[in-house]
């Protein structure tokens, strides 16, 4: 080992490493210690949380004002629900209203109507009693002249009714006093009952046109009414899908808010990193395994979206877990923990801005934090994650993007 790694922070780190290199080394590490904080402060090392953390954070945003827009909407459609509300109720004792106007009105009518009953057979009463009276007055004048003048007798036999008789009995001196107002009395009781007989049915047409109109009113307000209902029904359906929307916002929302969380630790954690190793010496890496069989190389494209973006080493025995994997150089652990798609993975940082990657491993035997030495054992291969055979997935990169291993390592 050449000159190994500088830790600018960590005494234990510095001399375990200074215990290893020649003192003329030493002294180069000093001063390259000294500047190393302004050569770390220009360096981009962190580039992919950093961007994630910002995605995050935007679309953090766009969640949060979605989460207002819809609140301000919900509050809207609310505002709308109980206007439609109490619109609907003010229909009701409108209705209501209505409905017992309606029923006086009925109960008016049907007293009319018995009344009307009673003043026509009143009428056919008054109008028998009429008949009979003025058979008897013509039988009576019929017996006065028949002893007399013919023609008056003809004149009165002639007359058409009642009222013409009366006009022609103007001319009738003959005519006794008694038939006269008996006659006349009759005729004014059956103009009367007559008249009060019209009037009542004109007050009932009048009461039926007002029960018309009420029903009119009523089906247009019971229409109106069903109208609203139905809106209302739809408000209430927009309420609740907006409501439910809501929630998967607020979960979304959640979720963000852990990411972001995640990636400030893990930004912290390589920022840490970042201030305790600041470059790498250009040495070569060591081979990460004890097995060199290349199941696939970096850059490969079989089958895959994307060119492979590391190499993949099998297992020494095809299937078999448990090879060791080696820290390819000096560096801090910055991750060392499980992800659904790298399984048990560790992230060490080297200096410079370069890290290197093992995945899939079956178990991981340093922690964040821990400061390794090139052919360190870290982990046992495995194949967890998204893997599908046992093999060490191991990667390098630079300035947050991925290199060929190559230029770092050979077998
Ligand atoms: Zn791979």
């Amino acid at each position: 080992m050449m000159a190994g790694m500088k830790f600018l922070s960590g005494k234990r780190s510095i001399f375990k490493v200074m215990g290893l290199i020649c003192k003329k080394c030493a002294l180069a590490i000093m001063v390259l210690a000294l500047i190393a904080p302004f050569i770390a402060t220009t360096q981009i090392i962190l580039g992919d949380s950093k961007s994630d953390l910002e995605d995050a954070k935007k679309q953090q945003e766009d969640v949060q004002s979605k989460l207002e827009e819809t609140k301000k909407y919900i509050e809207d459609l609310q505002g709308q629900v109980s206007d439609i509300q109490s619109y609907i109720s003010s229909l009701d004792s409108q209705m209501e209203t209505i409905s017992s106007s309606l029923y006086e009105l009925d109960l008016q009518v049907q007293d009319l109507e018995a009344t009307i009953k009673t003043t026509e057979e009143e009428l056919a009463k008054a109008e028998e009693d009429a008949k009979v009276q003025y058979e008897q007055m013509k039988l009576r004048i019929k017996f006065m002249y028949e002893h007399n003048d013919e023609t008056y007798l003809g004149m009165l036999l002639n007359a058409e009714d009642m009222a013409d008789l009366l006009s022609k009995a103007e001319y009738i001196n003959q005519l006794s006093k008694y038939d006269r107002e008996m006659l006349e009395k009759y005729k004014a009781t059956i103009d009367y009952i007559a008249q009060t007989k019209a009037d009542l049915e004109a007050d009932k047409e009048e009461l039926v046109n007002m029960q018309t109109n009420l029903q009119d009113q009523m089906s247009a307000l019971s229409l109106l009414q069903s109208t609203k209902m139905t809106q209302l029904t739809n408000l209430n359906n927009t309420v609740a899908a907006e409501e439910s929307y809501y929630s998967r916002l607020e979960a979304e929302n959640e979720a963000l808010e852990a990411t972001t969380r995640q990636l400030e630790a893990r930004i912290k954690a390589e920022e840490a990193a970042k201030s305790s190793v600041t470059s790498y010496d250009g040495g070569k890496f060591k081979w990460p395994t004890t097995s060199t069989r290349i199941t696939s190389d970096y850059g490969d494209t079989d089958g895959r979206s994307a060119p492979h973006k590391g190499i993949d080493i099998g297992a020494v025995k095809v299937g078999v877990a448990g090879d060791p994997i080696y820290a390819a150089y000096d560096g801090k652990v910055v991750i060392s923990t499980y992800s659904a798609s790298a399984g048990n993975y560790i992230m060490i940082y080297h200096g410079d801005g370069l890290y290197t990657r093992y995945l899939h491993c079956s178990s991981l035997l340093v922690s964040v934090g821990d400061y390794v030495t090139k052919g360190q054992k870290i982990g046992l291969m495995g194949t967890t994650g998204n893997s599908t055979g046992v093999h060490l997935h191991f990667d390098v990169r630079l300035n947050g993007s991925y290199v060929s291993p190559w230029n770092y390592l050979s077998k």
